[in-house]
């Protein structure tokens, strides 16, 4: 679940103030110091997620786009991009051209999983 601004907020404020005290603590009341702080369930992997999404909560995700060997409709085949997370085809859009040919570039997003393509345009 996506952490709030208010909840980020606390965590900082006890990260800050409560901090202090942290080196003077033993590993493991550290340890159930940090799970309270950070309310996570009482596993360090868990705990380390959470702070990272407290820290950073909606990472973008991304893709590549990875040349394959794809057949079109008429059955022959060609090389296509697809998205390196989901396998769908990328799609292009005309762009502008400054020799006067049409031009194509990658949309920015990958339309089967929503990653945004890594060197698409904007
Ligand atoms: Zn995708």
């Amino acid at each position: 679940m996506k952490p709030t601004s208010e909840e980020r907020r606390e965590v900082a404020r006890r990260l800050r103030d409560e901090g202090l005290y942290a080196s003077l603590m033993p590993r493991d009341q550290f340890f159930r110091w940090m799970f309270d702080v950070v309310d996570s369930p009482k596993t360090v992997a868990s705990m380390t997620m959470h702070l990272a999404d407290l820290i950073e909560p909606d990472p973008e995700r991304t893709c590549r786009a990875e040349v394959l060997r794809c057949r079109e409709d008429d059955g022959s085949q060609s090389a296509c991009l697809v998205c390196s997370e989901c396998g769908e085809k990328l799609r292009y859009r005309e762009a502008a051209a400054d020799d006067g040919e049409p031009d194509y570039e990658l949309l920015p997003y990958c339309a089967g999983c929503g990653a945004r393509v890594e060197g698409a345009g904007e």
